[in-house]
């Protein structure tokens, strides 16, 4: 090794450095725990390989779990070799790195011909791989036909329907199908093997067999063909002429423990595909068992050791040293972890060990009492002198996506600027903004743009040109929208409207009329009617299966969460909407003497909070110098890092999750056991500052409180570490402040001067004017539970 490259070898610690410069030509695997510089070394040895043994960038594959991971990568490696004064651009050109997925398919496209895949195959997103299992599966349905598979020559033929089989034919889910066979695609079992296998359900490999051709007659590929066709060009075909991986030298893989069985087979062949044999089997892997979270998608953490069988020679090293986290939080999650039967302790020794820092932990009464705790302990921490300079140094981790709504609004209420990644801010998705479009166009039938949106979603067979010279007949038309609409109905002479169309807008106006009868009813009190008006609107406007229905939808590794969280979404929507009124009637008892609203005036003036409360949002997606605090799911903050975490929600229900603590059947304690792994991932990406959350309530208008115990793998920790935790930060002692500046990089000023010093701040990160005029921004959409925080830093143990 060039001694000269100090800067890009000099700040690893000795086994880092033997892990970056480890032998090239033998598979190695790195297994260390979070914090360690995994990803770092990962990104070294990238730099080593392409330096000092000069490997041009196109002959080295790397893999990372996510889009936004290949993106850091690609960033720390610039940045290493700008340090070398080289140019970044020169070495890294043709670099092959993504996730599995995205080089898979830039292989299947150079190369998918040679197994007679179509070069312009397209991805089947979500929608378009249901449709086709939906078609597959209502043809079986069908009394008429019935398939049958001979497994000695895979070929499929279609027979008459024993009556007796028909029974067993009826009532698939699709989402169970689709499951299954995502998990034969996950273990390389193509449709012939697993027709030909002696444990097959029939059934299955005649839904298989008939998904598979039908997505290669519609030319499309669904996200795990990506792997499956990858790995039958990879063995089947003779490699020679494929430029490409004849000359491949080093295939690296992040996050190793949640890679499933075909994408180690990958793995194992990718490596075999040299000219070379000097470079044959140079892989190099890393990742943590405890951080496997993926098993629900068919990840196999024992691919550890499998790879140590597979390849004799494997070299292997540990990393123990945690830069990352205080030992506050390395000691609280690892004790987390030692609740997990027949795991091999860590011993990681942290690099801020002489760093005390407590944890933050609180039992709130209920979630919107949790969110307003964040939003102050958020504003204490910006109301410090240089000690948060941006509020990119603040995630809020959440296990579930219906908890953010409740903390947004804290957060808009406290004007601190967020993003939602992996999945997006909770107005803005989309079941809840189709739910909102409906809502609109139930109170005013004039509501043009919500009108137009929703008439043909779900589809109703009006296609975009007549929905464009809808569009015409409304600007032009004198009547309401409907009016407008049913005029043209009517209207046969001038045929506006084919058959088809003329059905789907009566349809529509049926709809809406209906849920608006249940809205006028008036036999019902206020918050029934709105629970009803909104039932049916999810009802007729099949929202609940909106993921179906859309076009755009990608299957991403969250969406699978996403389609669960529909449900959720939607529910707290409507709770949002129920609990809506006391507000409303709150505000107009005080400001008038007409208490007796309509469900209807309620539901308008529901909705026009909401627009108020988007365009605060907007105002601080245009601040970008204070940053934003990131709100993301824990399975999307993986491999990254803050100095500032918040785990909300650490509420039997929600970690583990309701599904978890429902099951009893045979995977129970292995998915007790993905959960608790989950939160240690969350755990593990505090630097400096962890908070955690537990709340006694969620409350349910309709079926009143429902109360949450403190979740069951934090309750014993929890005491072990009493000593440790604070309530929050205002607590800490003058030493801690001390810690935490020196932990943030920042240079400590006495508590005592914060008081005057932010008063005088002008460019503080949160103003105190702002802050102190918050209850101005006061929205109506503000829970009668949130009450402005208290910012002022208790100061009473600081003397
Ligand atoms: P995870 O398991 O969460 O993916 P990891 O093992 O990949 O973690 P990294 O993200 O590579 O860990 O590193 C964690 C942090 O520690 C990063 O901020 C990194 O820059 C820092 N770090 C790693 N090694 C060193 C070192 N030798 N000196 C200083 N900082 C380091
Ligand atoms: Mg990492």
């Amino acid at each position: 090794v060039n001694h000269l490259r100090k800067k890009m070898y000099g700040s690893l610690n000795p086994q880092q450095y033997e892990a970056v410069t480890a032998d090239i030509h033998k598979p190695l695997q790195i297994i260390a725990g979070p914090g360690t510089g995994k990803t770092k070394v990962l990104t070294s040895r990238v730099a080593y390989l392409l330096i000092e043994h000069k490997i041009p960038p196109s002959n080295i594959i790397v893999t990372t779990f996510t889009k936004k991971a290949a993106n850091e990568m690609v960033e720390r490696l610039q940045t290493l070799f700008v340090k070398e004064n080289l140019d970044p651009s020169k070495y890294l050109k043709g670099l092959l790195i993504g996730t599995f997925h995205s080089i898979c398919v830039k292989l299947l496209r150079r190369y998918g011909t040679l197994i007679g895949l179509s070069s312009k195959f397209k991805i089947a997103d979500e929608q378009d791989s249901n449709t086709i299992l939906n078609k597959v599966l209502t043809s079986l349905s069908d009394d008429v036909i019935r398939l049958k598979v001979h497994p000695s020559s895979v070929s499929i033929d279609i027979y008459q329907k024993d009556a007796k089989e028909t029974d067993k034919l009826d009532g698939y889910d699709l989402k169970k199908v689709k499951s299954q066979i995502s998990k034969l695609k996950s273990l390389t079992t193509t449709p012939q093997i697993y027709s030909a296998t002696s444990a097959r359900s029939f059934d299955l490999a005649v839904i298989y067999s008939l998904y598979q051709e039908s997505l290669r007659k519609h030319n499309l590929i669904d996200f795990d063909d990506c792997l499956l066709y990858t790995y039958l060009l990879l063995s089947e075909t003779k490699l020679k002429g494929v430029v490409l991986l004849k000359e491949l030298k080093h295939v690296l893989v992040d996050e190793f423990q949640d890679t499933n069985k075909i994408q180690m087979e990958l793995l194992y062949l990718l490596g075999r595909c040299t000219e070379d044999q000097k470079f044959e089997d140079n892989v190099t892997v890393v990742g943590d068992s405890d951080q496997s979270i993926y098993m629900f998608r068919n990840a196999v953490a024992s691919n550890f050791e499998n790879m140590i069988t597979h390849y004799q020679n494997c070299q292997q090293i540990t990393l123990k040293e945690n830069y990352r986290s205080t030992s506050n939080i390395l000691n609280f999650s690892e004790q987390i972890m030692t609740q997990q039967k027949d795991r091999k302790q860590k011993s990681l020794r942290s690099q801020k060990s002489h760093l005390n820092i407590p944890i933050v932990y609180v039992r709130t009464q209920n979630t919107f009492k949790e969110a307003d705790h964040i939003a102050s302990e958020i504003a204490k921490l910006g109301l410090m002198p240089s000690l948060l300079t941006n509020y990119n140094d603040i995630a809020i981790l959440l296990r579930s996506s219906f908890q953010s709504r409740v903390i947004e609004q804290s957060l808009v209420t406290n004007r601190i600027p967020y993003e939602v990644v992996h999945g997006r801010a909770f107005w803005e998705l989309k079941e809840i903004r189709v739910a909102m479009d409906y809502l609109r166009a139930v109170v005013n039938d004039s509501d043009k743009l919500a009108i137009l949106r929703t008439l043909n979603f779900p589809p109703r067979g009006v296609g975009n040109k007549t929905l464009q010279k809808l569009e015409e007949l409304i600007d032009k038309s004198n009547c309401s929208v409907i009016e407008t609409l049913e005029m043209a109905i009517d209207d046969k002479k001038n045929g506006f409207l084919n058959v088809k169309s003329e059905n789907g807008v009566s349809q529509y106006i049926d709809i809406l009329k209906e849920c608006g009868k249940l809205l006028d009813s008036g036999s019902l009190d206020c918050e029934t009617s709105l629970e009803a008006c909104f039932d049916q609107i999810v009802k007729l406007a099949n929202l609940k299966e909106i993921k179906k229905t859309l076009e755009t939808s990608k299957r991403t590794h969250d969406s699978e969460i996403a389609l669960k969280a529909v449900e959720e979404n939607l529910n707290e929507f409507k709770r949002q909407l129920v609990e809506y009124k006391p507000i409303i009637d709150q505000i107009i008892t005080t400001e008038t003497d007409d208490t007796s609203l309509t469900p209807r005036d309620v539901l308008s003036n529901f909705l026009d909070s909401i627009d108020l409360y988007e365009t605060s949002n907007n105002e601080n997606k245009k601040d970008s110098k204070k940053g934003r605090v990131t709100i993301s799911t824990i399975h999307g903050a993986k491999g990254l890092e803050w100095p500032v975490v918040f785990i909300p929600g650490c509420t039997d229900g929600v970690i583990p999750s309701k599904w978890t603590l429902e099951d009893n059947g045979p995977n129970s304690s292995t998915n007790l056991d993905e959960d608790r792994r989950c939160f240690y991932v969350a755990l593990t990406r505090a630097k400096s500052l962890l908070y955690l959350s537990s709340y006694k309530e969620r409350s349910t208008p309709w079926s009143g409180e429902e109360s949450n115990e403190v979740s069951c793998f934090l309750k014993p920790t929890l005491k072990l570490f009493q000593e440790q935790l604070v309530t929050s930060i205002s607590k800490m002692s003058r030493n801690s402040w001390k810690d935490l500046y020196e932990a943030m990089g920042k240079e400590y000023k006495s508590v005592s001067k914060v008081l005057t010093e932010s008063n005088r701040s002008r460019d503080h990160i949160v103003s105190t004017k702002d802050f102190l005029q918050s209850k101005q921004f006061k929205s109506p959409l503000l829970n009668k539970s949130t009450s402005a925080p208290t910012y002022v830093p208790d100061r009473s143990n600081h003397k």
